[in-house]
């Protein structure tokens, strides 16, 4: 003990001498000088003693305060100082990646050194660190992860929650199980931090913690909402008289994603004429565009590089910013551009709350000079969204929340919620994870089964997760990517209001009797492709009733799908391995039934005409169209109550089929029934190495022994 004591006593003076050299140097008394201006600084000896003196303690204060790049800092710079540096080891979690790693370099360089040296990062597969890293930066995700290996937090003195205000899952996740963790380490110090006044709430959640607020600043941020911007850019929409009722109906489907309703009728094109009017009427300054995601993205960059004005390199610095970006592409974003050149940087949201990009007015909005802030929505949903801000536990789809908690080797996912600040209803709970046991994620004694683990690593709902799995290892893959990917967009079908009849006829058109609106999805999906190929993908999508933009979506959504099926080592990297039974029309249809299963409707025929148990005939189903269908039961992705209860999308099946995919794979299989598996049963046995596939071939073929 005594040995490491000195090697470590050794190591802190010449930490201390180090930073005292760099303090005393000019580049270091500049840096100081631009620190000290912050309004952190002036709390920076209240807030030592408090983190001091209490196990835990939750600092408030307006965004760009400095809490971030300052507070963790101080306390390393006072252990330093006081002789200790090496004896500290300081966490502080960030909700995003990029954030993690832009406040580490941020950090280092603040310090005068490269970044691994004393400050370092860690988010997933990068990292920057070493032995001499003192305060790491890393993700929630990370933190927890390590959790749930070291569940005391050996070696670590200090551990800094950030961005708490945002309620992002993995943050109420980290605060259960730090909470639990306090009074087995008393030495431990936790300070949460929070960009808004809602400290009570976390501090009555630690037993009356205390609290610190720091005062601030803000320069004004002015808001202009559809409405103004309409005005402003002469821009007409075709159905801005539609957007209160369809903006209404949006918001009670998609509460949790704000600009989730806001591509379908608005488009690119108002984008566009809002960036010219910012570019010609606007003073200098980089312009920040929020988008849904990738997709949108890429396609809007498209456009606007085609544009005269807005795609002229000379003028205009055209960036993205996106989560799965490389580090080294993510850094350009915060390069300064070449005078009168003004930056565009098309973004997802997740760039809004925690980078600072100095030249940006909008975003961080405020934080480094005054701005602008166009929504292209109307003001009445932007009131109706501020309201329904839930924290992400709360708005997550249970199904998901609780694989994700039992990803964390969690016990007994009840009393895990019953922990958290704020938590779902325990009947709900309980209903997701019966649910979960019958799709088989779960086994009877609420482990994680094989198919659960893969399907907690899926950013997907884990009906359709295992849809897409399922499509894997029965080798028809692209039909059922095309199916999942068309299930968690939206239904590339239109259905004009004045044209129900003609969208319903062109719709079946792609259904050739297979009774199925997913197989025409696919059929569509293809048709699309293939148009695009020709070059006529236009006209195909006009004479079809078919959303452009959607079937884009679609696109890209297959494939990132494809991608982590890859990553997780699902399917194979030859692609005609995974479809060597794609024209097999019944095993899609069975893989269609075990991931919508148990969404089962029975067909009642009558002598003059053909019911569903639960749906009513004036639905735009291809299956609505038909006077009799050849299958006892119609599996449905969705089912809406308006009135009475509508099934959307609906496959039809066979007896046989639900036995053998309904629920969970291995209770629906019995050996009396594995003729019919026939033609399958091979690709059961084909050596794909994955533990989850071996694990299916063990339990087929001890159902063939039988
Ligand atoms: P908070 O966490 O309170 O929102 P930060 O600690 O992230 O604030 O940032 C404090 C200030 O430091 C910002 O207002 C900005 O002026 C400056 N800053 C932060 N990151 C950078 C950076 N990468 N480059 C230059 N200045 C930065
Ligand atoms: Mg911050």
């Amino acid at each position: 003990g005594s040995v490491m004591e000195k090697v470590l006593q050794k190591r802190s003076l010449r930490m201390r001498n180090m930073q005292r050299a760099w303090q005393e140097s000019p580049e270091g008394k500049r840096m100081l000088e631009f620190r000290k201006s912050l309004p952190a600084f002036k709390e920076k000896e209240g807030l030592l003693q408090a983190i001091a003196r209490n196990q835990v303690i939750v600092i408030s204060g307006e965004t760009g305060c400095g809490k971030t790049t300052q507070i963790p800092q101080y306390v390393l710079e006072s252990e330093i100082e006081s002789g200790r540096g090496a004896f500290c080891s300081i966490i502080c979690t960030q909700p995003r990646r990029i954030s993690a790693m832009a406040v580490s370099e941020r950090v280092s360089s603040e310090r005068g050194e490269p970044l691994g040296e004393t400050v370092g990062f860690k988010v997933r597969l990068e990292g920057m660190k070493g032995k001499n890293t003192h305060l790491l930066f890393c993700t929630s995700g990370i933190l927890l992860r390590r959790l749930l290996s070291d569940r005391n937090l050996n070696g670590i003195t200090h551990v800094f929650v950030d961005e708490i205000h945002e309620r992002g899952m993995n943050e109420d996740f980290l605060l259960i199980v730090l909470k639990d963790l306090l009074p087995r380490r008393p030495d431990l110090r936790l300070v949460l931090m929070s960009a808004t006044l809602n400290a009570e709430l976390f501090s009555n959640y630690f037993g009356s913690a205390p609290t610190f607020h720091i005062p601030g600043f803000t320069y004004p941020v002015r808001a202009h909402f559809l409405e103004d911007v309409l005005e402003m850019t002469g821009y007409k929409l075709n159905s801005f008289n539609q957007i209160d009722d369809y903006g209404q109906e949006k918001i009670s489907r998609a509460r949790d994603s704000l600009a989730a309703w806001a591509p379908d009728c608005i488009g690119f094109n108002l984008i566009e004429a809002v960036l010219c009017h910012i570019c010609r009427k606007e003073r200098p300054g980089a312009v920040l565009v929020f988008m849904t995601g990738w997709e949108d993205i890429s396609c809007l960059r498209d456009q606007l590089k085609a544009h005269p004005l807005l795609g002229d390199p000379n003028r205009i610095l055209l960036l993205t910013c996106h989560g799965s970006m490389a580090t080294s592409e993510q850094k350009i974003i915060f390069e300064r551009p070449p005078p009168n050149v003004r930056k565009v940087i098309l973004a997802t949201n997740m760039a809004e709350a925690s980078i600072t990009i100095n030249d940006v007015r909008r975003g961080r909005a405020g934080r480094v000079q005054p701005g602008e802030c166009y929504h292209l929505y109307p003001k009445c949903v932007y009131e109706a969204f501020s309201e329904y801000q839930l924290p992400e536990l709360l708005r997550t789809p249970l199904n998901s929340l609780c694989l994700q908690i039992k990803s964390l080797q969690v016990e007994s996912i009840g009393e895990f919620l019953s922990a958290a600040l704020q938590a779902p209803e325990p009947r709900a709970v309980q209903n997701a994870i019966d649910f979960l046991k019958m799709i088989g994620a779960l086994d009877e004694k609420e482990s994680l089964t094989h198919l659960g683990k893969f399907l907690s690593m899926l950013p997907v709902d884990p009906k359709l997760g295992k849809m897409l799995i399922m499509g894997a290892i029965f080798r028809c893959f692209d039909p059922v990517l095309t199916i999942v990917a068309g299930l968690s967009v939206r239904d590339p079908f239109l259905l004009p209001q004045d044209k129900r009849d003609l969208a319903g006829t062109a719709k079946s058109r792609f259904s050739a009797k297979d009774y199925s609106d997913h197989m025409a999805l696919v059929r569509a999906y293809e048709g699309w492709k293939d148009a695009e190929r020709e070059g006529s993908a236009y006209e195909y999508c006009w004479r079809n009733f078919l959303s452009a933009q959607t079937l884009q979506a679609i696109h890209s959504l297959r494939k990132q799908f494809n991608f982590i099926l890859k990553e997780a080592g699902l399917v194979d990297t030859d692609a005609s391995l995974n479809n060597k039974l794609s024209h097999n029309q019944a095993l899609v249809r069975a893989v269609i039934c075990s991931g919508l299963f148990p969404g089962i409707a029975s067909v009642v025929h009558r002598e003059t005409s053909m019911s569903f148990k639960t749906m009513d005939d004036g639905q735009n189903s291809v299956n609505a169209r038909y006077q009799t269908i050849p299958y006892p039961w119609l599996v449905f992705g969705e089912k809406v109550k308006v009135n009475a209860v509508f099934i959307r999308d609906s496959t039809g099946v066979s007896d046989s089929i639900l036995i053998l995919f309904g629920g969970a794979l291995s209770n629906g299989i019995q050996a009396g029934h594995l003729k019919m598996l026939d033609g399958y049963v091979d690709f059961f046995m084909d050596p794909n190495l994955s533990d989850f596939y071996l694990k299916m071939k063990e339990e087929l073929n001890k159902l063939i022994q039988k």
